[in-house]
């Protein structure tokens, strides 16, 4: 199958593509830097800078859009928040003009989304699919993205809305909390009761993958692994599987300090259910934190 992908050279897509390439599709990156994408998949792909250089009479069966602004990176200020939505509703837009201009229409366009669409929340709800949202800056900004990407429905598109959670690999979320960890100054996140919904990073490019040649995926899913738990496990999980303590609380304040409105990413959370992913069977590899971080955090033979 030919896929393009935007955002291709982010965490997500450094795991993604090579696993598309053993199932041996056709891969076009579209990245705002060729040099990144070249030094990182090599000649073992197309990459275009702009979606201009694609042929209207090209057949792209399939496009995956994880591009966008990273959102921990730095601190949530207004031209921040703005700069998040414009960098994935753009990115949505073009690729959904792109469909419109070409004369073969894909097959389907998978397309990122949060679980920050069901807001930041503090209550215990497990939420599935079509789980009560709180209408706050991450919904908005999930919601206008899954909006726009719907838009391909239009030209006979199947489109997927992956609703990802913390994703656990080598590098992403975990990069930024093992340092202090590692240091033995890992600890809670303010009263440690709010929700982590994750899932590992193995589950999410399957997930993908299966999303592009199967018919029956369409619609909004939860990619987040059945054990959603609480940060007070998190935590615990986490030093235990580095082997070190976790006595240090992060209280509240200090992080809204360092990362304004995005500290209520940590703050609060979501506890999300995969409901559609199980009812189409499928079987996590990592259903649950201990074997993920495991697998995660200790070196392979
Ligand atoms: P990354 O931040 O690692 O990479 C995203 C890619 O998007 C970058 O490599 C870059 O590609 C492109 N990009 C960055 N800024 C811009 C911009 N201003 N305009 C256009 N493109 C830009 O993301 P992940 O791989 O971690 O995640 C992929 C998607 O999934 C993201 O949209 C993210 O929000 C979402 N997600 C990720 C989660 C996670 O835990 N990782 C959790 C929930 C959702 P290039 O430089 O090649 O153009």
């Amino acid at each position: 199958m030919k896929v393009l992908i935007s955002g291709a050279t982010g965490f997500i897509g450094r795991h993604l593509v090579p696993r598309l390439l053993e199932h041996s599709h056709e891969l076009v990156v579209w990245s705002r830097s060729e040099s990144k994408a070249r030094g990182l998949f090599g000649d073992s792909i197309k990459v275009i800078t702009d979606l201009s250089q694609i042929d209207s009479g090209d057949h792209i069966e399939g496009i995956i859009n994880l591009a966008g602004e990273g959102i921990a990176d730095k601190r949530w200020s207004d031209e921040r928040k703005q700069l998040l939505l414009e960098s994935r509703i753009e990115t949505t837009a073009a690729l959904v003009d792109l469909v419109k201009r070409l004369e073969c229409n894909p097959d389907v366009l998978i397309s990122g989304s949060a679980i920050g669409y069901y807001g930041c929340r503090s209550d215990d709800l497990e939420l599935n699919e079509r789980g009560e949202v709180v209408d706050d800056y991450t919904h908005q900004l999930c919601k206008q993205w899954e909006t726009t990407a719907l838009k391909a429905q239009a030209f006979g598109v199947r489109v997927c809305l992956i609703r990802t959670g913390i994703v656990l690999g080598e590098g992403g979320a975990l990069s930024k909390m093992l340092p202090a960890f590692r240091l033995g100054l890992g600890g809670p996140i303010a009263r440690g009761t709010q929700w982590m919904s994750w899932i590992h990073i193995d589950d999410q490019v399957e997930i993908i993958n299966m999303m592009l040649s199967q018919l029956q995926f369409a619609g909004a899913y939860n990619l987040t692994a059945p054990g959603a738990v609480t940060n007070e496990e998190f935590t615990r999980e986490l030093a235990s599987a580095i082997n070190r303590p976790a006595w240090f609380r992060v209280p509240a304040a200090m992080l809204e300090l360092l990362l304004g409105d995005g500290s209520e990413l940590l703050i609060r959370g979501q506890r999300v259910y995969p409901e559609r992913l199980l009812e189409a069977n499928y079987k996590f590899a990592f259903p649950d934190l201990a074997s993920a971080l495991h697998q995660v955090l200790e070196p392979s033979d």
